[in-house]
């Protein structure tokens, strides 16, 4: 199918940007890598009557490091995280992670904020945020407010960003001295979006847990930070018997929808055996 009419600009400024969805409030949607705007447009799922094409605003590149918080713009590819010196020394989980999300094609084109924004269920980035507790910032002619990732996923496809909010920059403190981290998922085919998926980030003190962060996608409607699983191994030897206490909160806690991919079941089993391969990866590393 074609794309149903619309109307696109491609401002020059963010200020613009902002004023143009002010303006357009309900009826504007941004444009960034398009990878996953484009087929939405093409299956008419969606009928905005106006792009506006970020891809010439500056202030949305790049990656960098300031006072031990990366900031990785908006319209970052997924091929630039992927090839980020930066990224691969201070971001380790999210190096891990991103040669799952997509192929080639997509990476060149996907970007961080466009991940982010989407908020697929399934998708790797918006996981690994809110495994790491990251933050992002959201502009609008109102002004900018900053969302930690743990509250700005809303559910399917929702997010905090209102119609008029673009998102600028994710900010994700670097991994600190003694932490560790582990990325696992399963898909049907490599860089399909997963059947479930598990990151993992943790201070590791020989084989004691701290600071547990285990965070699970591919199941529910969003992104979770597991707190009963992470609880259930802070400060811990990592042992048969936390496996267990970590698996069974897993179980406990996660309400997966069955699929004709997946039953729910299958999906909390693969959380629960991605956890601990997770963790083992991680103690292994050290
Ligand atoms: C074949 C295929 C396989 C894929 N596999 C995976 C996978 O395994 N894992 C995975 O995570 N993803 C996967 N994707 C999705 C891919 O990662 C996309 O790049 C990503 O979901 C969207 O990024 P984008 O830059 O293309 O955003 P776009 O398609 O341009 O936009 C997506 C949505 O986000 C909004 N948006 C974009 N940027 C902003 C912003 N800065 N502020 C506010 N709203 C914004 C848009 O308005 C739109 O609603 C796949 C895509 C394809 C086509």
């Amino acid at each position: 199918m074609k794309a149903p009419r619309f109307s696109y600009v491609r401002p020059e400024s963010l200020d613009s940007v902002l004023e143009l969805l002010a303006e357009h409030e309900g009826e504007a949607r941004i444009l960034a890598g398009g990878q996953s705007l484009m087929p939405t447009l093409n299956m008419r799922l969606s009928e905005p009557r106006l792009l506006i094409d970020i891809n010439r605003i500056d202030a949305l590149k790049g990656i960098s490091l300031e006072d031990g918080t990366v900031r990785i713009g908006a319209l970052a590819r997924h091929a630039e995280v992927l090839e980020s010196p930066l990224a691969a020394e201070h971001l380790p989980l999210i190096a891990d992670a991103m040669p799952h999300v997509a192929h080639v094609a997509v990476r060149n084109r996907g970007t961080f904020g466009g991940s982010i924004a989407l908020a697929d269920p399934a998708a790797e980035l918006p996981a690994c945020a809110v495994a790491l507790n990251a933050s992002f910032v959201l502009a609008s002619t109102r002004g900018r407010r900053t969302v930690p990732a743990r509250s700005f996923f809303h559910g399917l496809y929702e997010t905090e960003l209102a119609e008029d909010e673009l998102l600028v920059e994710a900010r994700i403190p670097a991994i600190a001295p003694g932490y560790r981290s582990a990325f696992m998922e399963f898909a049907r085919r490599h860089g399909d979006f997963a059947l479930a998926g598990v990151c993992c980030h943790a201070r590791v003190e020989g084989c004691v847990l701290r600071d547990v962060s285990l965070a699970c996608f591919g199941g529910e409607d969003r992104p979770r930070f597991a707190a009963a699983a992470s609880a259930a191994a802070e400060g811990r030897a990592w042992s048969e018997e936390v496996k267990d206490a970590v698996k069974a909160a897993l179980g406990g806690e996660l309400e997966p929808e069955g699929t004709f991919h997946a039953s729910a079941e299958t999906r909390v089993h693969l959380a629960q055996v991605l956890a601990a391969r997770a963790v083992d990866r991680m103690l292994a590393a050290g």
